[in-house]
């Protein structure tokens, strides 16, 4: 993707945006002491252990273990990407997002004629079901589904024609290429993507068209066709059918989970307006989180079939985590060989929703699951279940659903104790438990913590005149890393050098270090860093020493080595 946003941008907004502004005008916030605290918006809480600084502009959840700086929060919470976050972030302080090199202007204008040109061709489309006489067999087909004018409306269904350049010889072919809507001839020259095929129109949650999906009407293959990614369209984060859904409630009981956009349509054809279809893609946890923004409750709802029962179990993989407590994802089974379009047309509308509300919890499908194959009646089978549990049971979120699971486990493998699970932890076992593992910390772990939550620190290492050579240690590149950026950058604050990480492999450990709790303060934190990067030199230094210890034993040493060998033996 084109027109980088400078990086100096990013780190001036950080710095014109408090935290605590930000936070405050989306959850409220209390003061407590030197931070500001709300129960948490990422999980489900009584008693806040969600707190945001603002002197390190950062915020934390001691609960979920949540955290980050402003522009976290914004993905987090909006669940929005980073370069939306960044944009929100400025509208936030008033400021435009500039682009390097002036090559985004043209990338701005670019997403706004994306919408455009997708608006325009979802009229076009729709005017073609209504105009266009080679779309009989278009209207034909919805006719045969029972599909009312008003719903055709309501999901702004339409007819591609069978044509290659329907859309080439009315719109711009650059824009078309764009929005995904026409491919490039090798030769040079563009053909229309959509040909002879009913058109479904995938809308955002303001409404704004993001691609298609595309139906044959006869035996030709692919029978489903959607739109590519493009600049405005993500699949792994988009549902179809939910502006529809948020247009009738924004704040439904429960949502349904189906697979197709002819499920949705005829669910909502015969009275059930709650359904959403993932997008060709299997269910993503990105999905489950924007779902459970607007319901409590997921129905996951797919096919009969092996595919069908395969996507489900893939679903309830990537809820998981999602499960905080007040949250629920249950299962419906449907016949085999049966879609949900088919079971409403046959059964009804009060069949159907009799079938929703005694949809299997996903505890009970989850062990049944898991269960297949084994013979809890003996050990073994019994030992496996716990095994293949454990791991999911794991990713999910501490609270009472969680020892739930655990307690349904224990009592399907007679195993009372499994001390694979910790106890929910209270923010006060949380840093009791820290403090004992503070004296575990290596030095370098303490070294990179500290530096991180003392950007001025950097002075002890500059006094120490220290070989980089030498620290060849684990996390000693990271410790590096963090050691160039703020020496590159005095003065830089916390929430700007986490930003430096994001999207790295370290950006998990660095927002670890960043929170962690040292339980001491003022002088004696200058004391403790200083201690450590003696250690971790010390460290160093005998590693080396052992290096040029097991040289010398194969293939002997250089002078220079010998000479090495000799300074690193005496004291300092
Ligand atoms: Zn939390």
């Amino acid at each position: 993707m084109a027109g980088k946003i400078p990086r100096t941008f990013i780190d001036d907004l950080l710095v014109r945006v408090d935290i605590v502004d930000l936070v405050d005008s989306y959850v409220p916030l209390k003061k407590s002491g030197s931070n500001y605290v709300a129960r948490c918006p990422f999980h489900t809480e009584k008693t806040p252990s969600f707190a945001v600084t603002r002197n390190k502009q950062l915020y934390h959840c001691f609960g979920c273990g949540a955290g980050g700086n402003a522009i976290t929060f914004l993905m987090d919470y909006s669940h929005l990407n980073f370069v939306e976050a960044v944009e929100g972030l400025a509208d936030f302080a008033g400021v435009q997002v500039p682009r390097e090199s002036g090559e985004m202007p043209a990338k701005k204008n670019n997403v706004t004629e994306v919408f455009q040109v997708l608006e325009q061709v979802a009229s076009f489309y729709v005017e073609q079901l209504r105009d266009n006489i080679s779309a009989k067999v278009a209207v034909d087909y919805f006719k045969a589904r029972g599909l009312s004018g008003e719903v055709a409306r309501e999901f702004q269904l339409g007819y591609a024609p069978d044509s290659w350049d329907t859309l080439s010889k009315r719109f711009k072919v650059q824009q078309l290429v764009d929005a995904g809507l026409a491919i490039a001839k090798e030769g040079g020259g563009i053909y229309d993507r959509f040909r002879g095929r009913v058109v479904f129109p995938i809308r955002d949650r303001r409404g704004r068209v993001l691609g298609f999906g595309g139906r044959v009407l006869d035996d030709s293959l692919p029978k489903y066709l959607n739109s590519p990614e493009t600049s405005v369209f993500h699949k792994g984060r988009e549902v179809y059918g939910l502006y529809e859904l948020l247009s009738k409630s924004s704040k439904p009981e429960r949502i349904i989970v189906v697979e197709g956009y002819m499920d949705v349509i005829a669910l909502a054809q015969f009275g059930l307006g709650y359904s959403v279809a993932t997008l060709g893609t299997a269910t993503s946890k990105e999905h489950m989180e924007l779902l459970f923004r607007f319901t409590a409750e997921l129905v996951l709802c797919f096919d009969g079939d092996k595919a069908g029962q395969k996507a489900s179990w893939r679903a309830v993989e990537a809820a998981l985590p999602c499960l905080r407590d007040g949250r629920q994802v249950r299962i419906m089974r449907l016949p085999e060989g049966v879609d949900p379009d088919v079971l409403i047309r046959d059964q009804g509308l009060e069949d159907f929703e009799l079938r929703v509300s005694s949809a299997q919890t996903l505890s009970e499908y989850f062990f049944e699951r898991l269960s297949q194959g084994l013979n809890l009646g003996d050990m073994e089978g019994r030992a496996s279940l716990v095994n293949k549990a454990k791991a999911y049971l794991e990713k999910l979120p501490n609270g009472i659903f969680r020892d739930l699971m655990q307690d349904k486990l224990k009592a399907l493998s007679k195993i009372e104790k499994l001390d694979f699970f910790e106890n929910p932890a209270t923010l006060k076992s949380l840093r009791h438990r820290q403090t004992q593992a503070d004296k575990k910390l290596s030095p370098v772990r303490i070294v990179i913590s500290l530096l991180l939550q003392n950007p001025e620190f950097i002075e002890v290492i500059e006094q120490k005149n220290i070989n980089w050579l030498m620290i060849n240690l684990a996390g000693g590149d990271l410790l590096k890393q963090v050691v160039e950026i703020i020496a590159q950058h005095p003065n830089i604050n916390q929430s700007q050098l986490v930003e430096y990480f994001r999207g790295r492999e370290t950006e998990k450990y660095i927002n670890i270090m960043m929170n962690h709790d040292f339980l001491i303060s003022g002088a004696g934190l200058k004391e403790e860093f200083s201690g450590a990067i003696d250690r971790l030199i010390q460290q160093g230094k005998s590693s080396r020493f052992d290096e040029l210890n097991a040289k010398q034993k194969v293939s002997g040493l250089s002078v220079n080595e010998q000479q090495e060998m000799l300074s690193l033996m005496s004291p300092k």
